[in-house]
């Protein structure tokens, strides 16, 4: 059995549920992980897309970023989208707002620039056979990968998607598209 839990403060966290429940071949429960307790019995994580200004300041309030510190420290994987990236970043360019800090990773947010809050397109990511549609909404780059993070996707000439060890990061929102192989790929990491 894996129990997935999608941290659901804020944000599409439901689109995840959804593209979860669609590739529930092996019995995948999920848990909605709102305060440290629900992490109990959490096999894996994801941090969806939101607002990371928002999301910073209510991991703080209710003491779930320092619990998901300790799980993913002690090796739980994890994965965030967009937003969930960006929390899980040690640097932010040019901004001091709370983080996870644990893929060493500095992120720009808004990179694609105000003008362009979302668009789609195909990216090739090294650990899929088959492109997937990235759909990038207000999207960060990664504008720095640490020694032992691989960039697995790139758009554009930059960045979108980053793996160290059983920590994921993508730019863009597999969850918003019917194609459930990230999803799928993340589940057996
Ligand atoms: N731009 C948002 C932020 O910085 C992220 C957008 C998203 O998650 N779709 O928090």
């Amino acid at each position: 059995m894996n129990r997935v839990g999608i941290v659901a403060l804020q944000g599409n966290f439901e689109k995840h549920a959804e593209a979860i429940r669609a590739c529930a071949h092996e019995g995948v429960e999920i848990q909605f992980v709102r305060t440290p307790q629900h992490l109990d019995g959490v096999d894996r994580l994801i941090i969806p897309g939101g607002e990371s200004t928002t999301v910073g300041i209510l991991m703080q309030r209710f003491g779930l970023g320092e619990a998901i510190q300790k799980v993913v420290r002690e090796g739980m994987p994890v994965w965030g989208t967009c937003m969930g990236m960006i929390m899980l970043a040690t640097d932010i360019e040019g901004n001091d707002q709370y983080r996870l800090r644990l893929l060493d990773i500095t992120v720009r947010r808004n990179a694609f620039g105000a003008q362009v809050h979302s668009f789609e397109a195909p990216v090739k990511v090294d650990v899929l056979t088959e492109p997937v549609m990235g759909v990038f909404i207000r999207a960060p780059i990664v504008s720095r990968v640490g020694d032992k993070v691989k960039s697995i996707a790139t758009f554009d000439g930059k960045c979108v998607a980053v793996q160290e060890g059983k920590m994921v990061g993508t730019s863009f929102h597999p969850e918003l598209t019917d194609d459930t192989s990230f999803h799928r790929w993340f589940l057996n990491l």
